[in-house]
């Protein structure tokens, strides 16, 4: 049974989409729930439903142990949160910050946290706001494991999974990174496939249920390739790199023809050429990480 009752307050900072979201979960689940957006009127619906609209956000933060602060960024949560009436009632207190930004920013926000005597945890998201209070939520945290052990209760009325990633409190930022990263290069592949696509006159429409199979293969060669990556043993059994880089200059070749810009994947073909000329062609692609994780030493030592 979740220990939080009918007295138990939880304050929202910053009303988009899935701060609304996040605040509707927890007015659904019963709790006493304060709410606060830099634009007024956002928190219209929520007052309706119940919630309790601050004037402003010191109003806010006392009003509850427990603050969740959702907003653009972290510089965007910095403005709300580190003006000395709000950093005063928030002594004491927790916040769970589920903002998106970098490990760094969520370092050094623990930094100051930690010097004003606030409780914090950091957290990412990492579905729609549409799935908020719904099984299919998954949310990563990271920071001190009692605070987040003590709070687990109410953070667990967003539904789905919560998983604590340690005390390193840029870990919760460093997966959402990652799983970012993962995301918006698939986007860009597939905004780009889309327009060679059309460029050969085919509709997205039509490329769609196909695009989908491409997306249902990813999983598994996911698993095989961490395996890789960790081990650093890199077989291009069935698909060395030489194969891939030549699949890729037909790509690359094609849109081209066409006018379509290809940067992004003559970027990808470069990569494995490099390998590939540093004698790793029969390796399979992920190969290419410990050629990125070189350079970005690389650069590093340059400086
Ligand atoms: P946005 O990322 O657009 O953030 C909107 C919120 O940020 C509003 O409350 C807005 O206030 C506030 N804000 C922006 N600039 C400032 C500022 N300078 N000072 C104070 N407040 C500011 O909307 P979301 O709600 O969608 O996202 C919030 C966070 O959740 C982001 O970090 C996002 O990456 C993350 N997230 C969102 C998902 C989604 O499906 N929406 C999915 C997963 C993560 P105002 O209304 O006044 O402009």
């Amino acid at each position: 049974m979740p220990s939080y009752n009918e007295q138990t307050t939880v304050t929202v900072l910053g009303l988009g989409p899935m701060g609304r979201a996040l605040s509707g979960a927890f007015l659904e689940a019963g709790l006493r729930t304060t709410v606060w957006n830099r634009t007024p009127g956002k928190d219209r619906e929520l007052v309706e439903k119940g919630a309790v609209g601050a004037p402003s956000p010191e109003a806010a933060v006392a009003a509850s142990g427990l603050t969740v602060v959702c907003v653009v960024n972290y510089d965007a949560a910095d403005t709300i949160v580190r003006r000395d009436p709000v950093t005063a009632a928030l002594k004491g207190r927790t916040v769970v910050n589920l903002t998106a930004d970098t490990p760094e920013r969520a370092r050094e926000a623990a930094s100051w946290a930690a010097e004003h005597g606030i409780g914090y945890l950091d957290g990412a998201i990492m579905t729609p706001a549409s799935t908020i209070g719904t099984p299919d939520a998954v949310f990563l945290h990271s920071g001190p494991e009692a605070l987040y052990r003590e709070h687990r209760p109410v953070l667990d009325v967003l539904g789905g999974t919560h998983t604590h990633l340690g005390e390193d409190i840029g870990r919760a930022a460093a997966y959402d990174i990652a799983l970012l990263d993962i995301f918006w290069t698939a986007m860009t592949g597939y905004a780009h496939a889309l327009a060679v696509a059309r460029a050969e006159g085919i509709t997205a429409r039509e490329l769609a249920p196909f695009a989908k199979g491409i997306g249902q293969i990813l999983p598994p060669i996911f698993e095989k390739e961490a395996e890789e990556a960790d081990s650093g043993r890199f077989s291009g059994e069935g698909n060395p790199l030489t194969s891939a880089a030549s699949s890729m200059a037909h790509i690359i070749q094609a849109s081209e023809a066409h006018g379509v810009d290809a940067g992004v994947m003559r970027a990808a073909e470069g990569l494995a050429r490099r390998a590939i000329g540093q004698g790793h062609g029969t390796n399979g692609f992920i190969r290419i990480t410990e050629l990125l994780n070189r350079s970005s030493t690389l650069s590093r030592s340059a400086l």
